[in-house]
């Protein structure tokens, strides 16, 4: 009996090392999700990871979250960090050293102004400061003099102002103050994306607000966005995102005052001076978050019109957009994406095809030399 109970224990214990084997094999953590959420970029980002170790997830997630921190702190448009300190130095007429990711983040800047037509402009920190939007609140105060709008336009700030040597970084015009946050935040979130994957996560997503990036899928399904309805509260539609796509939004619902009924947004016309009516929210999807964040604020300025042309030049396939009209255009590589979210699709849906004749971008010329 003893023998017996002896190879039945042991029988027992193989057993269990076997079930726990098995449930090692196919990972305990396939369901756990692992998050960290802060408040940066002028929103809540969530890094969501699955199917992770949960310690090794817990320490890359804290770790990641911690570098978008400090990107939003380097970056920030008008608190002091390495962005102000360059600002004051452009303002002085001063050259000014900054680190090697703001300086690529500038490059990056100078191409997509340049094949935006200047529709995209981080130039034009002054317009948006004289417009209120320097503040973590919308403003209350009327609209700026039309002469003080008159006389930063005449200035002309561009981005190619900037002469960038390696890590050395001056403007030949003093009027140019950097504003990043028409694509610090997809820039943000792709090196976070690449910090994420450099510690051996596979499946992620970083949600800053609608805009997001994703890595790998969600376990046995892919990772599946909403795209913000900008009229009502819910989603216009969703898009399945493969692994490494983002999709970014931008919109005048969300950043705005109003004065005397009228709806003054956040992404201004560099070319007016004046913020966007026309166009409600546009949502790009791509591979590269910073290039879909500067896009979508470019076809906000784009408009309707130069939709097609702008995302082209911009080397944008996906993309949607809807106007103060209700009309919703959408390129036919974003037709294909958009799923009806519980409803059809949104109604009045245009496809807008995208020239075929495009020239190559002369765009990656006006980049200063790459970092020694
Ligand atoms: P969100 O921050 O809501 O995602 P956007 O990506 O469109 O929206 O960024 C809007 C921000 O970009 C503004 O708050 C301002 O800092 C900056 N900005 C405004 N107009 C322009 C423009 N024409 N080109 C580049 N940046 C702009
Ligand atoms: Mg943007």
């Amino acid at each position: 009996m003893k023998g017996g109970t002896g190879r039945t224990l042991a029988l027992a214990t193989m057993l269990a090392l076997i079930v726990l084997g098995i449930h090692r094999l196919r990972g305990p953590e396939a369901d756990v999700e692992v998050r960290d959420t802060r408040y940066v970029f002028g929103t809540l980002v969530e890094i969501v990871v699955r199917g992770a170790d949960p310690v090794e997830a817990r320490t890359a997630v804290s770790a990641t979250g911690r570098l978008l921190q400090t990107l939003h702190h380097d970056w920030h448009a008008w608190r002091p960090g390495a962005l102000s300190t360059l600002n004051d130095a452009i303002a002085d007429g001063r050259a000014a050293e900054v680190d090697p990711q703001l300086a690529d983040l500038l490059r990056a800047g100078q191409q997509l102004a340049c094949a935006s037509e200047g529709l995209f402009n981080p130039g034009i920190g002054r317009l948006v400061a004289l417009w209120g939007f320097h503040a973590d609140t919308p403003p209350q105060s009327p609209p700026p003099a039309a002469s003080e709008i008159a006389a930063l336009r005449a200035a002309d700030p561009q981005m190619t102002d900037l002469v960038i040597d390696g890590q050395i970084v001056r403007s030949t015009n003093p009027s140019l103050q950097l504003d990043l946050g028409g694509y610090a935040k997809g820039a943000a979130l792709d090196l976070a994306a690449a910090d994420l994957a450099a510690r051996g996560i596979r499946d992620a997503v970083l949600n800053a607000g609608g805009d997001v990036n994703v890595l790998g899928d969600h376990g046995a399904r892919p990772w599946r966005v909403a795209i913000r309805d900008p009229f009502v509260w819910g989603a216009l539609a969703t898009v399945t995102l493969d692994p490494g796509e983002v999709l970014y939004t931008s919109g005048n619902y969300e950043r705005y005052f109003e004065h005397e009924g009228e709806r003054f947004a956040h992404i201004i016309d560099p070319r007016s001076g004046h913020p966007v009516r026309e166009i409600v929210s546009v949502s790009v999807l791509d591979t590269e978050g910073v290039r879909a964040d500067a896009a979508a604020t470019a076809l906000s300025v784009a408009g309707r019109e130069r939709f097609a042309a702008v995302a082209a030049a911009l080397e944008i396939d996906a993309a949607v957009m809807v106007t103060d009209r209700g009309e919703v255009l959408a390129t036919p590589a974003m037709v294909k994406r958009i799923e009806a979210s519980g409803g059809p699709l949104p109604a009045g849906l245009t496809t807008v095809a995208l020239p075929a004749d495009v020239q190559p971008s002369p765009c990656g010329a006006q980049t200063g030399p790459e970092p020694s």
